[in-house]
């Protein structure tokens, strides 16, 4: 299965395999040359990390070669099925920056289409109803090593399989009695060949049909014909389609001719670290209220990332630098991290803010007095430009930045030594104030007006800098901060345990009274992104009020579980 040379062959002329095969059918000049991919999603759930790799595929390599790509949903299974699924679907591929045009189909489309083929095939002799129950029909499916057995009901006649199919379709018969299968072969050492199920019975209105249909098609039975009907060129699929490439081939021959054929192409699935990919995982995780829905910035939908503050280019970024293979993985989501932070690094606007704050008073600063400092809003960006912020008599620091006693090398605020207020001034402390428990509540500090940032005072050396905020401008905001949704490497590994007992119990911290600057209150609206500096990546979330801004940490500065990993 492992096709090494095909990946690193094709390395040479920056194209991955699967671009490779796709130039080389329009160099040979298959299909007429066009190209026409799909993205196929159930709309059974929503969107995940895993999807966007398949996305960035099947609509990237469409652009990358002047063809097309459809999204068909895939829904073929009404229980499951719903419209809030399509139309958060649609939402997070055009959010990626993908688009389908007018080529929206679904696979429920060509259910009439589907269901004259069955009977085509129900006339041929090449399909046929069985009364089995399910469970009797794996029982008799064989082994890798032992072939099938035939069900009882595989020579029955054309008349009485069509007589039965119809009346399977017509609603006479409950749930699971009948089925219709394909009469290919029981002792195929493709286990998928050995009489596989084309329909069965559901009684399950469908979100687009409605009570149309009682029977409704099996994957295997859907995907290539409707890839047929779409004229598309290249079915994109992950690995563990391989084994159904025949049966797909199998049913699309029934339709297609030497002209014009679609050819599957299968890569391997994108696994990340410390989290699922399951969308019944996901599903449960939601129903059961372990996450807040969907879009919890924990999860890793598309959604969940939008709403957490990953831009789509670094999840582009992301699957371009994992790429794609002929064999399964699993992805350190470290990776995903460093390319988030690494965009977030150029892109996001710098501010103060101050997660645990203690008060500062600066004794020889006027009273009544503002003074507006001006702050790069980018350093990264050449013309990132700046924003005001304003210096007060009174402002807030972090408690952690703070230390009476402090051990060696300290280099942050302490009684009798110097420190640069980021954008301001350097202070001195010079005294500090305890509540009856020994609580630090204020902070003494004399600054010194030739050290303006920007004056040649400034210039004085001072090894710690901190960042601050005017406690008179100052605005409360509430933080959550958010770490991986699991404690466990392989989550779906440790088939022993149930998944949520793998759960990272400190996967969400709260933190109310955070006092950030004013230049927030007009900038903090839902998809900006900033740096709290010194902090991490923070995003407005849309729970927000107009009295409490809350911000949804995208990521902290430095990765911190790698640090633990080295302990
Ligand atoms: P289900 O078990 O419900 O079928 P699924 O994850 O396969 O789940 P689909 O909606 O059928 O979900 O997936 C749509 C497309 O996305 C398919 O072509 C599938 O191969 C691809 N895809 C799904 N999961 C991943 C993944 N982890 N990595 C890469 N591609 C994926
Ligand atoms: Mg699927």
């Amino acid at each position: 299965m492992v096709e090494i040379n095909e990946t690193e062959n094709t390395e040479k002329k920056g194209l991955n395999f699967v671009e490779q095969m796709v130039f080389d059918d329009l160099q040979a000049g298959k299909n007429g040359g066009r190209l026409n991919t799909r993205f196929p999603p159930e709309p059974n759930g929503y969107l995940h990390i895993g999807h966007a790799k398949a996305i960035c595929m099947d609509f990237g390599i469409a652009e990358k070669f002047g063809g097309t790509c459809n999204l068909r949903f895939d829904d073929t299974n009404p229980v499951k099925e719903d419209v809030e699924y399509v139309d958060s679907i649609k939402e997070d591929i055009r959010w990626l920056g993908f688009d389908w045009e007018d080529r929206e189909y679904y696979a429920s489309d060509y259910f009439p289409q589907l269901y004259d083929l069955a009977i085509r095939l129900i006339k041929e002799g090449k399909a046929y109803v069985d009364d089995q129950t399910s469970a009797e029909i794996a029982a008799q499916k064989g082994s890798t090593t032992t072939p099938g057995i035939e069900s009882p009901y595989r020579n029955r006649s054309v008349e009485e399989n069509l007589n039965l199919f119809e009346r399977m379709n017509k609603g006479e018969f409950d749930e699971g009695a009948r089925v219709l299968r394909a009469k290919i072969d029981m002792a195929s050492s493709n286990m998928h060949f050995r009489d596989p199920i084309m329909y069965r019975i559901i009684k399950h209105p469908h979100h687009r049909t409605g009570t149309t249909w009682n029977v409704y098609p099996m994957y295997d039975f859907a995907h290539g014909q409707s890839d047929y009907f779409e004229g598309v060129t290249h079915s994109i699929c992950t690995l563990e389609f391989v084994p159904h490439r025949p049966l797909y081939e199998y049913y699309v021959k029934e339709l297609a001719d030497e002209t014009y054929c679609p050819r599957q192409i299968e890569f391997n699935r994108l696994n990340l670290t410390y989290t699922v990919m399951s969308k019944r995982k996901l599903l449960q995780l939601v129903q059961e209220g372990l996450v807040a829905g969907w879009d919890d910035p924990r999860m890793p939908t598309i959604s969940g990332m939008r709403r957490r503050g990953y831009s789509p280019q670094s999840i582009k970024n992301f699957i371009s630098a994992i790429g794609y293979t002929k064999y399964e993985a699993l992805n350190s989501i470290s990776l995903l991290e460093h390319a988030v932070r690494e965009d977030l690094n150029s892109h996001s606007t710098r501010v103060m803010a101050v997660i645990d704050p203690v008060k500062v008073v600066i004794t020889n600063f006027p009273d009544n007095t503002v003074e507006m400092v001006e702050m790069d809003n980018n350093p990264e960006e050449e013309n990132g430009g700046t924003h005001a912020m304003p210096f007060t008599k009174e402002i807030y620091i972090e408690r952690e930045d703070f230390m009476e006693n402090p051990p060696k090398k300290y280099f942050r605020m302490t009684p009798g030594a110097e420190v640069r207020l980021k954008g301001a001034y350097i202070v001195k402390c010079t005294g500090l104030k305890k509540d009856d428990e020994g609580n630090v509540v204020e902070i003494y500090c004399e600054y010194d007006p030739e050290t303006r940032s920007g004056m040649p005072g400034s210039m004085r050396k001072v090894k710690g800098t901190l960042h601050w905020v005017s406690a008179e401008h100052a605005i409360n905001a509430t933080v959550r901060l958010y770490d991986r949704l699991f404690d466990v490497e392989n989550p779906a590994a440790e088939t022993d345990r149930d998944f949520r007992e793998m759960l990272n119990p400190e996967s969400l911290k709260v933190v109310t009274g955070v006092k950030i600057e004013p230049f927030l209150a007009e900038n903090a609206q839902v998809g900006n992104r900033f740096q709290f500096q010194r902090i991490g990546y923070f995003t407005p979330d849309y729970d927000s009020t107009p009295d409490n801004i809350i911000f949804n940490r995208t990521i902290a500065l430095k990765d911190s579980w790698e640090k633990a990993q080295k302990k």
